[in-house]
């Protein structure tokens, strides 16, 4: 096993946007790192010049302490698993995961003994005489990984290995990868545009946008402290809500109105003129729901209303003021989003009586707010 360092990595295709702009990332032996953003932010490049598939245009990539800028990917001793897993239908189980020693000449004997000793770990050994047409999709990735892990690979790389399966079934594996992970302790490099994959499966997780390393932290982290606009809109579904604000005092005027700020974050966003202020819709509640929990409270009509059973979200119209409107339909589009700039979502708790057209009570926990900068999209709390 081992680390996987990148040092000022670049890739540029032609003359555009470099796909990759000067992204360090140092991912540690044994770690679980994931690369996510939107579509074309550049994480399957990154992944793929891990890898070997694609050339480097500056920066160095160190495999544990070797650089393999120029080694081929053969030689880089790394094992991806691909989204539709790569098993070869006429051969066995047994014989798939073989596959790769086969090709490396190693003698039967050897064969065997690692065969078996990857489907004790994987518990594949009931299945080692099936094809893989008759494996269920948690199997089959099963399989994949057996193949990887023979080769005794420093680590393992996944290009959005679920996003073909079903909801449900894309549950089941992401647990599957999480539990073979911590077990086998192997380095691993996981690419997906999918937030939940990213925040359940990652030690950290590395968010990218356009090229550009955004944040590089854990998953807690990311959610309860995002550095910028584009994570904090990134991270969480329904994502965070985004309001202007403006802060006196401890005071931040929003459009339904004022709430009191913890006086820590109020201090840090003091001399600023209008922000952003991101509340995160579990900020918000049925007021009745939350007698005596201080916090602010403001009146709005519910325009519809989901129940989901533990919580209820509550979507409240709102037409964002001009001078925020802008930036809001570009974060929109940056995270292929929905509209933030015509609603509020609160997510209300499970037992609230609240209807579609109700002029509610709703409850604000005003200490947890962030507060951006709009100009550069730092948070400043
Ligand atoms: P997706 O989730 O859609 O696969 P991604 O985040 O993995 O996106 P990349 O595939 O890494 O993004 O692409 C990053 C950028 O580089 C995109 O703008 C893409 O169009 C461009 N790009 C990727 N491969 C090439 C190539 N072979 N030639 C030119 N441009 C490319």
């Amino acid at each position: 096993m081992a680390s996987i360092t990148m040092k000022n990595i670049v890739k540029q295709y032609g003359d555009g946007f470099p796909a990759v702009n000067d992204v360090s990332i140092d991912i540690a032996d044994g770690e679980f790192m994931i690369l996510v953003g939107p579509s074309g932010c550049g994480k399957s490049t990154l992944l793929r010049m891990i890898v070997g598939l694609e050339d480097i245009s500056s920066g160095d990539m160190l495999i544990g302490d070797q650089r393999v800028n120029d080694l081929a990917p053969r030689d880089r001793n790394l094992a991806m698993v691909f989204q539709n897993y790569a098993l070869y239908p006429h051969l066995t189980v047994y014989e798939n995961i073989a596959f790769p020693l086969r090709l490396a000449g190693a003698p039967d004997s050897e064969i065997d003994q690692k065969v078996r000793a990857a489907s004790a770990t994987l518990e594949l050994d009931e299945h080692l005489d099936r094809k893989p047409g008759n494996l269920s999709g948690g199997q089959r990735q099963r399989v994949a990984m057996g193949r990887a892990i023979v080769r005794d690979a420093d680590a393992f790389l996944f290009d959005e290995p679920l996003s073909n399966l079903d909801a449900k079934l894309r549950g089941q594996m992401r647990t599957e990868i999480s539990r073979l992970q911590k077990r086998l302790g192997i380095t691993t490099v996981y690419v997906t545009h999918d937030q939940t994959e990213a925040m359940t499966l990652g030690d950290r997780v590395a968010v990218l946008k356009r090229g550009l390393l955004q944040q590089l932290a854990t998953p807690r982290e990311l959610y309860e402290n995002p550095g910028n606009l584009f994570v904090a809109g990134f991270i969480g579904s329904p994502p965070m809500n985004f309001l202007p604000a403006t802060v006196e005092g401890t005071t931040a005027k929003l459009p339904f109105g004022n709430v009191e700020l913890p006086p820590d974050r109020a201090e840090r966003a003091a001399g600023h003129g209008l922000l952003l202020a991101g509340i995160r819709p579990e900020y918000f509640d049925d007021a009745s729901t939350r007698e005596g929990a201080g916090g602010s409270t403001f009146h709005a009509t519910v325009e519809v209303v989901e129940w989901l059973g533990h919580e209820t979200y509550a979507y409240i119209p709102y037409d964002a003021p001009p001078e925020v409107a802008e930036q809001l339909r570009q974060l929109e589009r940056d995270l292929d989003g929905e509209a933030m700039h015509t609603q509020l979502v609160a997510a209300l708790s499970g037992n609230s009586r609240i209807k579609a057209g109700d002029q509610a009570e709703i409850w604000v926990d005003a200490s947890k707010i962030h507060l951006f900068d709009p100009e550069t999209g730092r948070n400043l709390t």
